[in-house]
């Protein structure tokens, strides 16, 4: 079947407009899959190993970096990692099309491997301000993470010339229209 099997990564500066965006996809009535990475941080409230994500300690992890069992992996903060697993995905993409939040160097290693196969999506604030508004806005970040998250959108900004596709998130129904539009295409190749 033409729509088995194909990859839509999300990557994106924290505060774009990421998880909105990929909420609003999960409502269009796609029959996506959500690739399950695995993690070296602990489960946070509910989540369950096999679910949210597989939880290794960092030793543990570090043997899977050695038997070369990513696809990719990022030490995405100081002493943590998170990686795509060949075995996982291989597994989830027979049943379904995935969905991956990675962080913008995982969605680079992520496209370069599957190419054609995913389209790597990069969601973009208009600026930096409008970020750091947005962060202030939402009211579950404390400001010096903000502030930490805002320097590291500088690096991670870098990163959309890898994209097949940037959605600067200004408007959020022009937003939400040029995803659509783009998903469609994918699909229908
Ligand atoms: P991310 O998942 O990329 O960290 P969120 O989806 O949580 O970002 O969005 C960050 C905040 O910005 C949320 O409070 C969200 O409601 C708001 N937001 C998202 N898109 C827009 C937009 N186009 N204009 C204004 N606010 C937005
Ligand atoms: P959280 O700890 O909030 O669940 O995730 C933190 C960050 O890790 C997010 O930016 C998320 O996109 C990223 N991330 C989650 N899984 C993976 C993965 O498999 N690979 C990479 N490179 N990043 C990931």
């Amino acid at each position: 079947m033409k729509d088995k099997g194909k990859l839509i990564i999300f990557s994106a500066p924290s505060g774009s407009g990421k998880s909105t965006l990929v909420n609003f996809l999960l409502e269009q009535g796609f029959s996506f899959g959500f690739s399950i990475s695995a993690t070296s941080r602990p489960p946070r409230g509910n989540e369950r190993h096999g679910v949210e994500y597989f939880f290794f300690t960092p030793e543990e992890f570090r043997a899977k970096i050695a038997a070369d069992e990513f696809i990719e992996y990022e030490e995405v903060y100081p002493g943590r990692f998170y990686g795509t697993l060949k075995s996982q995905v291989d597994e989830q993409l027979k049943q379904q099309n995935l969905l991956f939040d990675v962080d913008v160097a995982g969605g680079r290693n992520l496209k370069e491997h599957y190419k054609e196969n995913a389209l790597f999506i990069f969601v973009q604030a208009p600026s930096i301000d409008e970020l750091r508004m947005r962060l202030t806005k939402r009211g579950d970040t404390a400001p010096e993470e903000i502030e930490k998250r805002i320097a590291k959108a500088e690096y991670e900004m870098t990163f959309a010339q890898y994209a097949d596709k940037v959605i600067v998130n200004d408007n959020l129904d022009k937003a939400k229209h040029e995803l659509l539009e783009t998903v469609n295409a994918f699909l229908a190749i």
